[in-house]
C-alpha cells in the first residue's frame, strides 16, 4: 500500500477534546446543551444509529432525548412532535433520523424543524446558506469530510475536486464546501458519462454513491486524495464506495472505511449541537 490512511478516528477524538471543553464553558454559563431525536419505527441500522448518538452525547456531556414514534404513526403526528420540538426552549438541537417509513414524506418534516436547531443542515433555510455562502448549520458527513481534509492540510484551493454522489445529504452540501474553498468541482453521478475519465482528472476524488467498491484504481489519478464516505454491508462486514485494496496502490491519501468518514459523522453532530446550544443563547 502506497496511500497514507487518513485517519477519522484519530481526527474525530482531537475535535472531541476540543468540544468537551466547549461543554464545560457551557455549563460554566449555566446551560446543558441537549439533543432530540425523533426515531420513527424500528428499522434495524436507524436504531443502531441513534444508539450511537445517544452514547456519544452522554461521554461529552450532552443531553439526548430519543422520541420514539411507532411505524404507523402519521404524517400530522410526526409533525406535530417537530414542532413542538421546535418551539421547546429546553431542546438546542433536533435531528429527524432518515430514512422514515415509505407512507411518511420527510421534506416538510425537516421544514418544520427551526432552523437555529437543525443541526443536520437538512433545512431549507441552511441548505440555502450554504449554496449563499453565508454562515450556518452544515450537514454532518460533508462537513466531517472537510474537518479530516483540514487536519492532513489536504490543499483545496485551485485543486480539481470530482464528487461523486449529488444527494442532498452528502453530495450536493459536499460539492459545495469543496466550492467554498475554491476547489474547481465537478459533480457526477448515474447520468454521468466517461465516469472514469472524470474521476481520473480529480486531485480529490469524494465517494458518495452507494455501491460497494464502485471506485477502483483505473479511476483514480495516482497521489490523488481519496475519500470514501460509502458504507455498505457485504458479508457481513461493512466495506466502502472504493475499493481499498487496489486503490490504496494509487491514491496519496485514502480514508478506509471503517475507521474513516463514518467516525466523524457523530463529532459533526455533537460539534452542531454545541454551536446550536450557544447560538439560542444570544
Ligand atoms: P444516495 O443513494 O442518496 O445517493 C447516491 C448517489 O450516487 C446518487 O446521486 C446517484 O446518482 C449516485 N450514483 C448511483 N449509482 C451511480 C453510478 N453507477 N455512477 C455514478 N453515480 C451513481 O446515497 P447517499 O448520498 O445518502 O449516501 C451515499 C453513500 O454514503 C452510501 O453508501 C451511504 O451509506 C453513505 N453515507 C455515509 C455516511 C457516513 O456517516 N459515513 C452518512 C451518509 C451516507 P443519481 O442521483 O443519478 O441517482
Amino acid at each position: 500500500m502506497s496511500a497514507t490512511l487518513m485517519d477519522g478516528r484519530a481526527v474525530s477524538a482531537a475535535v472531541r477534546d476540543k468540544l468537551a471543553l466547549r461543554v464545560r464553558e457551557l455549563e460554566a454559563e449555566g446551560v446543558k446543551p441537549h439533543l432530540a431525536v425523533v426515531l420513527v419505527g424500528e428499522d434495524p441500522a436507524s436504531q443502531i444509529y441513534v444508539r450511537n448518538k445517544e452514547r456519544a452525547c452522554e461521554k461529552l456531556g450532552i443531553r439526548s432525548t430519543v422520541l420514539r414514534l411507532c411505524a404507523e404513526c402519521t404524517q400530522a403526528e410526526l409533525e406535530d412532535t417537530v414542532r413542538k420540538l421546535s418551539a421547546d426552549p429546553q431542546v438546542h438541537g433536533i435531528l429527524v433520523q432518515l430514512p422514515l417509513p415509505r407512507h411518511l414524506d420527510a421534506t416538510p418534516v425537516i421544514a418544520l424543524i427551526d432552523p437555529r436547531k437543525d443541526v443536520d443542515g437538512f433545512t431549507p433555510v441552511n441548505a440555502g446558506k450554504l449554496l449563499n455562502g453565508e454562515k450556518g448549520f452544515v450537514a454532518c458527513t460533508p462537513g466531517g469530510v472537510m474537518e479530516i481534509l483540514r487536519h492532513y492540510d489536504v490543499p483545496i484551493c485551485g485543486r480539481n475536486a470530482v464528487v461523486v454522489g449529488r444527494s442532498n445529504i452528502v453530495g450536493k452540501p459536499m460539492a459545495l464546501l469543496l466550492l467554498a474553498q475554491n476547489a474547481t468541482v465537478t459533480i457526477c453521478h448515474s447520468r454521468t458519462k466517461n465516469l472514469a475519465q472524470m474521476t481520473r482528472g480529480a486531485d480529490i476524488l469524494v465517494a458518495a454513491v452507494g455501491k460497494a467498491g464502485f471506485i477502483t484504481a483505473d479511476m483514480v489519478k495516482p497521489g490523488a486524495v481519496v475519500v470514501d464516505v460509502g458504507i455498505n454491508r457485504v458479508n457481513g462486514q461493512v466495506v466502502g464506495d472504493v475499493d481499498f485494496e487496489s486503490v490504496s496502490e494509487v491514491a496519496g491519501f485514502l480514508t478506509p472505511v471503517p475507521g474513516g468518514v463514518g467516525q466523524m459523522t457523530i463529532t459533526m453532530l455533537l460539534k452542531n449541537t454545541l454551536d446550536a446550544a450557544r447560538l439560542q443563547m444570544k
